[in-house]
């Protein structure tokens, strides 16, 4: 068997959702998107069901995935639905839509809902990829609030430049946000990793936790932010082969790395379609 192994520590995705939940305070969702960012959904999700008060994902499967795993817990769909068939699986399923343009609140208010739902609204506060724009924004909340299987709107936004201490820019969204929603009641949510890490002042009813889940800094430098996080994943192989290059030879791709006395090299079961990056094989990293 190939000797490549990744093992995924759950009980430091746990420490990890904890010390997330209690720096934010208040209500924390996982963001177990992309197959928990390699880490494996169905099991992140399983480990941290005690402690998470929803999960989130980026489209429908993922999320009809974790229902049908046993998880009960609230689960939103971060990109909302790609057709307006798809609000009849949220239904039977249980699962939130984020709803973040016209066609996709078109669609929701014109599809008769069979049960309560609950809709995360989208507000654009300058990352500039989806949502409402702040002129559209109460409209489009008091349509979902008349709406009679609508059981709560949650007021939504994403951050552009959270990881960038230097960076103005979260302020800037978090007060445009504030303007937007200050007459609208209800839940509101918009800390990602690096927000709930460096911006206490973006922290409201809802975290939304990535990356810094898995134990990975959202942040380019090290800081006081990133300190308490545990790796989830290790990554562990076996050396198969050697040889001895002569001082001298370059080895592996664009002959970068070369050898400056005569060296012993191992060659490891990894490379780059595994998920490797292949940046550090030319490094002098090794
Ligand atoms: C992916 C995602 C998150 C999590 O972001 P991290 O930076 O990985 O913590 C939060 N909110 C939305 C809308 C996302 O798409």
């Amino acid at each position: 068997m190939r000797p490549l192994v990744a093992t995924i520590n759950l009980h430091h995705l746990q420490d990890n959702f904890r010390f997330l939940k209690q720096r934010h305070g208040k209500q924390m969702y996982a963001v177990v998107k992309a197959d928990a960012y390699g880490h494996g959904a169905v099991k992140c999700s399983q480990a941290l069901v005690e402690d998470a008060d929803g999960f989130a994902v980026a489209y429908l499967e993922e999320g009809i995935e974790l229902r049908k795993n046993g998880i009960a817990a609230p689960i939103v769909l971060l990109e909302g639905v790609f057709s307006a068939e798809e609000y009849a699986e949220c239904d039977r399923f249980n699962l939130s839509p984020v709803v973040q343009n016209q066609r996709q609140l078109h669609d929701f208010l014109h599809y008769d809902w069979r049960n309560y739902v609950t809709v995360w609204l989208k507000l654009d506060t300058g990352m500039r990829r989806a949502g409402f724009m702040p002129t559209d924004y109460a409209v489009a909340y008091h349509a979902l609030r008349k709406n009679k299987a609508v059981k709560k709107v949650v007021k939504m936004t994403h951050f552009a430049c959270a990881d960038d201490l230097n960076s103005l820019f979260t302020v800037r969204q978090n007060k445009i946000f504030d303007t937007t929603t200050q007459n609208l009641s209800g839940e509101a949510s918009m800390a990602n990793s690096a927000a709930i890490l460096a911006h206490a002042d973006t922290h409201r009813d809802i975290g939304r936790a990535g990356i810094a889940l898995y134990g990975i800094s959202p942040f380019t430098e090290e800081n006081e932010f990133s300190g308490s996080l545990k790796p989830v994943m290790t990554l562990t192989t076996q050396v198969f082969g050697e040889r001895t290059l002569r001082k001298g030879e370059a080895v592996g791709y664009g002959s970068i790395f070369r050898a400056e006395k005569e060296m012993r090299i191992g060659l490891i079961a990894c490379g780059y379609a595994d998920g490797y990056p292949r940046v550090p094989s030319n490094d002098n990293l090794f």
